[in-house]
């Protein structure tokens, strides 16, 4: 017998014919929708205004979820980390953020990245496979049940395991189903999308209604030292570039330039020039990323710039007219960079060696 399809993955003409098949009303798939993506309900149990015959029905054939969270990392800062078990036995990240009134989500669109930055995580192993719509809708519904009192998830970003440009097909319902307001709600303006890089794609994103913000990882603006950083990188920064001015054309939202910060590599005097070179004349902010040191890459050498240092890089885009801001970091005293909480699970299973 083949094991039933979540609920999750199912857009709203789907589960309207679901409940149909099942005896229902069609007004119903609507009601169950609020009840799994606004109210966060587990089990059909939960449904209160929905009739037991058809929770018995759909509940035989659809689970409300194909995921769970299996371990939780919190950090004394707040920051929490969730592995997400999938029903293959994969897993994945996601990681709470809050900070004053704001809680960032960070979720997860791979699992593992066929990217492979050298200074990342969750490239080590490559790719195994993309989410699917419900597997990243998913963590989200996870995250909300986590969160305590009247806080809520004010952002998302796509900035967890995996290449987003490379799923488009799962995350762009995805990401509609949480901006729907019979899903979770939350405003466009609120949801960012971070990508490696991938020109074809980025148009495609451009086409995607509503306008989400999009965030590009640069990390250098000189073809040369950027392929060092992103070795599988095929598109040469000038058309990444000339793609984030045309999102910003298309959609009247400025991009983010991501520089991951990698002492005495890339956070030299004259990658701070080229970086003024390249996006001086398009509206952007520079987010500088001071590298978080990933155990499993000690014998890379790559070291963490000092905070002058940082501090010296920001000032020299500024100078060139840039908007800059530098993150701090969160989650310190836990495995801080994506995709670590994922490699100890790996290790943890002695499946790292099967990937390598
Ligand atoms: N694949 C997409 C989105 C996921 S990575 C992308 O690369 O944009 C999200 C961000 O985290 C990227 O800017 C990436 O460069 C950064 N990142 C990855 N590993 C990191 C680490 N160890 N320290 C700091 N930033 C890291
Ligand atoms: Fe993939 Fe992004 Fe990590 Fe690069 S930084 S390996 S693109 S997840």
């Amino acid at each position: 017998m083949t094991s039933p399809t979540a609920l999750t993955e199912l857009d709203d003409a789907a589960l309207r014919q679901r409940v149909i098949d099942c005896g229902g009303q069609p007004f119903q798939a609507r009601q169950i929708a609020q009840w799994v993506y606004r109210h966060g309900v587990t089990d059909y149990d939960g449904m209160k205004n929905v009739p037991g015959a058809l929770k018995n029905r759909l509940a035989a054939e659809l689970s409300l979820r194909s995921s769970q969270v299996e371990n939780a990392d919190l950090a004394a800062d707040g920051t929490e980390k969730l592995l997400v078990r999938l029903r293959d036995g994969q897993s994945v990240e996601c990681v709470i953020i809050p900070d004053d009134a704001r809680t960032t989500l960070c979720v997860s669109s791979q699992v593992g990245c066929p990217v492979g930055c050298v200074f990342c995580a969750s490239g080590m192993f490559g790719v195994i496979r993309n989410l699917t719509v419900g597997e990243i809708v998913e963590q989200v519904l996870h995250a909300k049940a986590r969160l305590k009192g009247d806080r809520r998830i004010t952002n998302l970003v796509v900035m967890g395991m995996g290449e987003p440009m490379l799923n488009l097909p799962s995350l762009l319902p995805a990401l509609r189903r949480l901006h729907d307001k019979d899903g979770i709600d939350m405003g466009a303006r609120r949801i960012t999308v971070s990508t490696s890089g991938y020109p074809r794609q980025m148009a495609e994103f451009a086409e995607a209604d509503p306008s989400y913000n999009l965030a590009v990882s640069l990390h250098a603006a000189d073809d040369e030292l950027r392929r060092k950083l992103v070795p599988t990188a095929k598109h040469p920064v000038k058309d990444i570039v000339a793609a984030a001015s045309s999102y910003f054309a298309h959609k009247g939202r400025e991009v983010t330039f991501e520089v991951v910060l990698l002492a005495q590599v890339n956070d030299r005097p004259q990658d701070a020039e080229a970086l003024v070179f390249a996006l001086g004349a398009i509206p952007c902010t520079v987010n500088l990323i001071p590298w978080n040191p990933v155990e499993e890459l000690a014998s890379t050498g790559l070291r963490r710039p000092h905070v002058a240092a940082v501090d010296a890089f920001a000032e020299s885009l500024r100078a060139g007219g840039l908007k800059v801001t530098v993150r701090r970091q969160r989650g310190a005293d836990q495995s801080a960079a994506c995709g670590q909480l994922r490699l100890r699970d790996l290790r943890e299973r002695g499946d790292t060696a099967a990937r390598c």
